[in-house]
Formats: C-alpha cells, sequence, structure tokens
C-alpha cells in the first residue's frame, strides 16, 4: 500500500496535478528543492529531501538524494522483518512511490553548441541511482519515469484502497532499467564521441562503442525463411514520416518480407514529393526491387502506369501512393492481388472497397521527410553503419557530357529514372518515358546483363523503348553497357560518371548521338 511518494522531476510538465492527486489520496508527498518549491506554490504539503536526510542539498545539486534515509525507505524489504526493524532502528520511513524524471542529457548533447561542462552537469547521478533501486524493489515499490502512466496507476490506486499490483509494478519496473540503460548508453555514446583534444569540441557522429536502443513493436511469426523468428523494433522517437509510424487499419500481420519491402515502397514513392511531374506518385516493390514506378494525374493513372511496368511481377506486391488513396484507384487495385497497401491516408470509398478484402493490409503512414541518423548493416560478428543515402543530386549539379544537349522532355525523363534508380539494387538500370518506367534490371552481378536484363523486361510487358531515358546507379565500367541501351532504344542516358574509361563512354554516346548526363552522384544499393 502507498503511503509516502518521493517526487523528484526534472521535467515538471503535469506533476503538479498528479501530486495533488496523491495528496487527495492521503500520501505524503516528498520532494528535491525544484520540485518541492513548486509543489509548495501550488498550495501543497510537501517534505523537503533536506529535511529528512538533515542534509542541505550540496555541491550545485550533484548530492541530493544519496542517503540512507532515501535508498533505505526505497530498498527495504517490506516482507523482511530483519529490513523493517533496521528501518524502525534508525528512524527511516518506507518510500513506496517514486516519481522521477531524469536531467536531460540527450536533449541538451543534442543542442548545437553545447558545451562539455553542459553536457557533464546533466548526467544525473541520484536520479537513476533512485530508479534503480526502486525498480529492484518493485515487490513493494510502484516507480512512474513516464507521465502517460500517471492515470492508469492512480486509477488503480483508487479503486483499490492505495494498493498498486505486482505486474504493474513490474511492468513499471521493466521500463526503469530500459530507460536507464538508454540514458547510461547515451553518456557513453556522447562521451566515447569525443576526441581526446582539450577542448572536447570534434565529436565523431561514430562513437568508439555504439549504444542503440530499440523498442519491441511486434514479434513476427517467423522471419526472412519460416525456419527464422523474427522481431520488428522501432527507434524510441522514430523520425518523422518514417514506415515504423505506421497504422494499420485492417489486413493479416505485417511479415518480415512485407515491413522490409513496404520500407523500400514508402521510401521510394516519399522521394517523389511535389516535383516530378506528376500529382500522384505510386510505386510497387516485390522482393525489396521497384518493379513498377509512375506518377500520373491522380492516384489511379499513377498506378495504372505502375503496373504496365511488369503486371507479371506486380503480383502479391507492395503497393505505396504518396498521395490519399481515393476510391477509384482501390477499385482498380482491388482486381490484384496486393499484400500491402501503403498511403498516407485512405479515403472512407477507398476503406469500404478493402473491407471486402480482409487480407489486404492497408498501412496508414503521415508523409515527412526524416531520415534514420543511421543505416545499419549486419556481418559476422560486426555491424556496419553509415549515414542514409539521403542526397537527392540538383539538377544544378548535373553535368551534359554529350555533344547533343537533351531535350526538356528527356531531362525530365532522365531525373524521373534517376531517382528510381536510387531504390533499384544495384546493378540497377531503369528505363523511363513519360513519368513511368519501362525496363527495369535490377541485382545483376555485372552492368551489361542488368541492361539486357531491363530490356527484355520491357519487351515482355510489350512496351516500347524508343526514344526513352535510361538511368543507371553507378558508372559504366566499359562502352558495352552503353550500347546494350542504345541499342534498345534509350535516346539518353544519366548515370554518375567518374570511371577511368569515361572518355571511352562519352565518345560511344557521341557516336550514338544520344545525349547523356554525369551526376556526380552514385546510389549503390546492396
Ligand atoms: P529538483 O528540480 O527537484 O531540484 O531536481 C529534480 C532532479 O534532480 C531530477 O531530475 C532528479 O533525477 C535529480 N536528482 C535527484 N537526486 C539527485 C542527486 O542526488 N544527484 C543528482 N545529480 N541529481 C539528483
Amino acid at each position: 500500500m502507498i503511503r509516502t511518494a518521493l517526487l523528484s522531476v526534472s521535467d515538471k510538465n503535469g506533476i503538479v496535478p498528479f501530486a495533488k492527486a496523491l495528496h487527495e489520496q492521503g500520501i505524503k508527498l516528498i520532494s528535491t528543492g525544484g520540485t518541492a518549491k513548486l509543489l509548495a506554490e501550488n498550495k501543497l504539503p510537501v517534505v523537503e529531501v533536506s529535511s529528512l536526510t538533515k542534509f542541505p542539498e550540496m555541491l550545485d545539486g550533484r548530492v541530493k538524494t544519496l542517503h540512507p534515509m532515501v535508498h533505505g525507505g526505497l530498498l527495504a524489504r517490506r516482507d523482511f522483518p530483519e529490513h523493517m526493524a533496521a528501518l524502525k532502528e534508525h528512524g527511516i520511513d518506507t518510500i513506496d512511490m517514486l516519481v522521477i524524471n531524469l536531467y536531460p542529457f540527450n536533449e541538451t548533447v543534442s543542442r548545437e553548441n553545447c558545451s562539455f561542462e553542459d553536457a557533464v552537469e546533466n548526467i544525473d547521478i541520484g536520479g537513476p541511482a533512485m530508479l534503480r533501486a526502486a525498480a529492484k524493489n518493485h515487490q513493494d515499490v510502484t516507480v512512474l519515469i513516464s507521465p502517460a502512466d500517471y492515470e492508469p496507476v492512480l486509477a488503480e490506486m483508487k479503486a483499490n484502497q492505495n494498493v498498486v499490483s505486482y505486474k504493474t509494478n513490474l511492468s513499471l519496473a521493466k521500463k526503469v532499467f530500459a530507460h536507464t540503460a538508454q540514458y547510461d548508453g547515451a553518456i557513453a555514446n556522447y562521451l566515447s564521441s569525443l576526441d581526446d583534444a582539450l577542448d572536447h569540441k570534434a565529436r565523431s557522429a561514430y562513437p568508439d562503442t555504439l549504444h542503440l536502443a530499440f523498442e519491441k513493436v511486434q514479434e513476427m511469426r517467423y522471419g526472412e525463411n519460416p525456419h527464422q523468428s523474427a522481431a520488428f523494433y522501432k527507434d524510441i522517437q522514430p523520425v518523422a514520416g518514417a514506415l515504423a509510424n505506421y497504422k494499420q487499419l485492417q489486413g493479416k500481420e505485417l511479415s518480415y518480407n512485407n515491413i522490409a519491402d513496404a520500407d523500400s515502397a514508402w521510401e521510394c514513392v516519399k522521394s517523389f514529393a511535389n516535383n516530378a511531374g506528376g500529382a500522384a506518385a505510386c510505386v510497387i516493390i516485390k522482393h525489396a526491387n521497384p518493379c513498377g514506378v509512375a506518377v500520373g494525374v491522380n492516384a489511379l493513372e499513377a498506378y495504372q502506369k505502375a503496373f504496365k511496368t511488369d503486371p507479371s511481377s506486380a503480383f502479391g506486391g507492395i503497393i505505396a501512393f504518396n498521395v490519399p488513396c481515393d476510391g477509384a484507384a482501390a477499385q482498380e487495385i482491388s482486381k490484384q492481388f496486393v499484400e500491402v497497401l501503403i498511403a498516407p491516408s485512405f479515403s472512407d470509398e477507398a476503406k469500404a472497397i478493402f473491407a471486402a478484402k480482409q487480407n489486404v493490409r492497408l498501412l496508414e503512414i503521415p508523409l515527412g521527410d526524416g531520415f534514420n541518423t543511421f543505416d545499419f548493416k549486419r556481418v559476422g560478428g560486426g555491424l556496419l553503419v553509415q549515414s542514409p543515402d539521403a542526397k537527392n543530386v540538383l539538377e544544378s549539379e548535373m553535368r551534359v557530357v554529350s555533344k547533343r544537349l537533351p531535350t526538356p522532355s528527356e531531362m525530365n525523363d532522365m531525373l524521373f529514372a534517376w531517382r528510381v534508380a536510387k531504390f533499384v539494387k544495384s546493378n540497377a538500370i531503369v528505363y523511363c518515358a513519360n513519368g513511368m518506367t519501362l525496363g527495369i534490371g535490377a541485382g545483376q552481378m555485372s552492368r551489361v546483363d542488368s541492361a539486357r536484363m531491363a530490356s527484355i523486361k520491357a519487351e515482355n510487358a510489350g512496351l516500347s523503348l524508343k526514344g526513352s531515358a535510361v538511368a543507371s546507379d553507378a558508372f559504366f565500367p566499359f562502352r558495352d553497357g552503353l550500347d546494350v541501351v542504345v541499342n534498345g532504344g534509350a535516346s539518353c542516358a544519366i548515370q554518375p560518371g567518374g570511371s577511368m574509361r569515361d572518355d571511352e563512354i562519352i565518345a560511344a554516346a557521341n557516336e550514338h548521338g544520344i545525349a547523356m548526363i554525369f551526376t556526380g552522384t552514385r546510389h549503390f544499393r546492396h
């Protein structure tokens, strides 16, 4: 049963109403300096920790609660007579509830001009010590680190004469250890990212030891294959527009492969915001590669064009729109077998259409253009970490290297193709025209084979490549790849350049009379 609560919060939002409610439940309130002052100003009776410990808060607040009067009260086992006798002998009262939020270390070091001294002063010492004590003794102590837990715990107290169940206490304790581990991880990341210079100003994005924190969204029935187990974890605070912000409106549970493909679809379609010459973009993904990408005057047209690129591969695909999915688009899509459909929102009409197809997983994700801080690739015994491929080459950074200049429509087609190529597994060759993909060659070990595959795929879909634009995610190492795409029908090519044989490739482009652009940026995706 809760009789005494210690409140010590750095972020004081919501603490006054909660303390008031505790007071109304007859709970005695104890608090540290700043928190006690605020509660007293709000006419709440509160005992200062310093009067309990008979020690003033000292060393600029570095030592406030590090005292047996506090830690004895938190750690004593109520069911151990020896513990209770020791408390009695030393005149210590139990503390049955702890409400804490820590000095904002992460927020402090995220600030552009954070000084080393500021960072160090924001390492909370007494807070984590109390949290760990209370969480260890969760059998008898209720510990709260999140204002989101204030209401439910209060409700439970009101319903049970101030008793909080063991189940609740244990679940709160789990949160605490996850939180203190994350807090210490952030400190270790910060300190080990500093160079050894005395001013501590230079910081590496890659600390010597890397501590990451994610929280589980779901476990799946299996991983990439049925004999693998799997779970999906999200960032504690996912960036704006990220897949992890999804809301599933209907459909079966998402599988491991669904989530991986949905991420590719969503990242690709988001890259077409505003400026891709269409009002709506649609991406269809199969096995992590786009098998159709298009822009159109509306969602329906974008989908129809994207579907045309490769109708047989689109079967069972993952589809994403960067605009709301309306009834017309939903009607057309529902004619096919679809695994997952993603959009910023779905109209009522679209929802009604899919209500009849409960197997289709509908995901609503708010648009936004945030990028993860890090990209990861697990390798045997280690982790490769890099910044994400967030760069979109500006038209002004591109260079025409051929004698013939591209026409405005060729330019549009090349920019479109270049955007798509970034999301195709290397080696990537992408033919496009009029705001749609015509043939995509992905994941081949040689560029010339990707070029051949892209042409074959266009032919299979009955699409003409004559006058199309082609994008290559990395430079053509030899002229053979370029010869294949020009013979396939391309009238212009966009690629990073940078090969030791660039002169030879440019000469080949001029010989064919095509326009060619160098972007200076490569988009390998493995
Ligand atoms: P207040 O504003 O009430 O004076 O201080 C609240 C903050 O102090 C909380 O973030 C709490 O975690 C932290 N805190 C409590 N006890 C100690 C301590 O003994 N040392 C340090 N460094 N911080 C403490």
